[in-house]
């Protein structure tokens, strides 16, 4: 397998390759060349299977030439019942006759997130360790990136971290899981302005091309192939574990952000795993649900994106949708280059309405968005129905999937997070404390260990240095 980018670059590079790398040369997106497709009696092989044996057969055809040895022991060695909390490692949870939670928040930090980035550190170990290099990841978060990154880098050789987060702009819990972990190189920044602001000195420092390659710079956000790829195992999981018999359809319901996870979804899909609809629910920040009922695009400003109460979705674009696109439009690089830069960049949007590839997306994806009002409504209505509580992120996506229900069709809808780690959310929904997983118990009262910092570029390019420096 190899992979090719989204706006027609024609090199052709190998999964080694782009493992490390984020945007191409020519600024797309990396997709394989193409989608391996597996048949009902293959569906049937992997329905017995072990969480771990299932990613390794799904990944193996993207994952070339990382060797099937090297890989199977990976895989292993991420999907544990020590990491994920049951040997299941993904639970299905009934909340009523037709729908049901597809657990994907069991990992160390209580967010989907870690399902892939547990396995991108130990993939990146890898591959330095092969190449002899070392990786600096800078990043910036406002809570769930951040924390997933971090638990699945520390101690790692050849990797540090460095995380750029708004200092007391985080919950207790999110500012805890990340501030309180001891590792050598992890590196917790905290900057005296914004999330915004820490992401604009994110982009100077990866601007300044020297400075990024001197010191090895890299990043692990969403638009990585791997992240993708390695989400698109849990819904197989999902499917096999729900249906008695294989081409049953499924749906699935997706709280949505940048298009990570509903992305994997549509890989999944691809593949040919029997998804009848995808259902994808954004909150307050509504651009996706606006292109896939009207077909147009518009991303906003940052000025335009609300702060809400499912904080994760708070995007004013979403960064992997161009594979998406890429996809829909039969893989016409230069249509999707146009798009992408041109009508974006000319008009602020692009309109699909009038093209036959909006009947074929109306047919995969449909969607809807939720508010404050309605998330809370939806988290007491679970709760008092089903004994069953979750977290704002999941009941967006429960309250759209109840609008797009069919009879006879499962629906799971994805939990992207544990009610845990919002628990202002869930206090104000049903006036109660959600339950802490045991290794979280004490998480606020551990000792913490941050720097604090202006948001001042030079400084921080300062800290790196001094602290990668006589590393190689
Ligand atoms: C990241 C995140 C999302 C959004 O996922 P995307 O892959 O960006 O669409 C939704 N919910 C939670 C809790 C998240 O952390």
């Amino acid at each position: 397998m190899h992979y090719l980018s989204t706006r027609g670059e024609s090199a052709q590079r190998s999964f080694d390759e782009i493992l490390l790398e984020g945007l191409a040369p020519d600024g797309g997106l990396y997709l394989p060349a193409h989608y391996p497709r597996l048949g009902s009696d293959e569906l049937r092989r992997l329905q017995a299977m072990p969480y771990a044996d299932l990613a390794f057969e799904i990944l193996r055809p993207y994952t070339h030439p990382l060797d099937a040895a090297t890989l199977r022991a990976l895989v292993h060695a991420t999907y544990t019942a020590q990491a994920f909390g049951s040997a299941d490692i993904v639970r299905i949870k009934p909340i009523d006759a037709h729908i049901s939670l597809l657990g994907v928040s069991e990992g160390p930090t209580l967010a989907f997130k870690d399902m892939a980035m547990q396995l991108l550190g130990r993939l990146f170990e890898h591959a330095l360790a092969q190449s002899g290099h070392e990786l600096n990841i800078l990043g910036a978060t406002s809570g769930d990136t951040g924390s997933a990154a971090e638990y699945a880098m520390r101690g790692r050789r050849g990797i540090r971290v460095f995380m750029l987060s708004p200092f007391g702009k985080m919950s207790a819990f999110q500012t805890a899981q990340m501030y309180s972990l001891n590792d050598a190189n992890i590196h917790n920044i905290a900057v005296q302005d914004v999330f915004d602001t820490c992401q604009d000195m994110v982009k100077a420092v990866s601007g300044d091309l020297d400075f990024k390659r001197r010191h090895h710079i890299g990043t692990i956000n969403s638009i990585n192939w791997a992240r993708v790829v390695a989400q698109v195992v849990y819904y197989f999981a999902g499917y096999l574990r729900t249906v008695q018999r294989i081409g049953e359809p499924v749906s699935f319901a997706v709280p949505s952000g940048n298009f990570g996870n509903i992305l994997a979804a549509h890989v999944a899909k691809q593949m040919g795993l029997p998804i009848h609809k995808l259902v994808l629910a954004t909150n307050e920040n509504n651009v996706l649900d606006e292109f896939f009922r009207t077909g147009v695009y518009r991303p906003r400003s940052p000025a335009q994106t609300h702060h809400t109460s499912s904080p994760s979705m708070d995007i004013s674009k979403a960064s992997n949708f161009e594979r998406y696109v890429f996809d829909l439009l039969g893989r016409d690089a230069a249509r999707t280059r146009a798009l992408f830069t041109r009508d974006l960049g000319e008009k602020g949007y692009f309109d699909l309405s009038q093209d036959p590839a909006f009947a074929r997306m109306q047919a995969e994806i449909v969607s809807g968005s939720s508010d404050h009002a309605l998330r809370l409504k939806t988290i007491r209505a679970v709760w008092d129905h089903s004994g069953v509580m979750i977290d704002p992120h999941t009941a967006d996506g429960v309250a759209v999937a109840r609008d797009h229900l069919e009879h006879d069709v499962p629906m799971l809808v994805v939990e992207t997070a544990l009610p845990a780690k919002f628990s202002d959310t869930i206090q104000e929904a049903i006036g109660q404390t959600p339950p802490r997983p045991p290794a979280t118990q004490d998480l606020e009262q551990r000792p913490q260990r941050f720097v604090v910092m202006p948001a001042d570029v030079e400084a921080l390019k300062d800290y790196i240095a001094e602290h990668t420096m006589g590393h190689g």
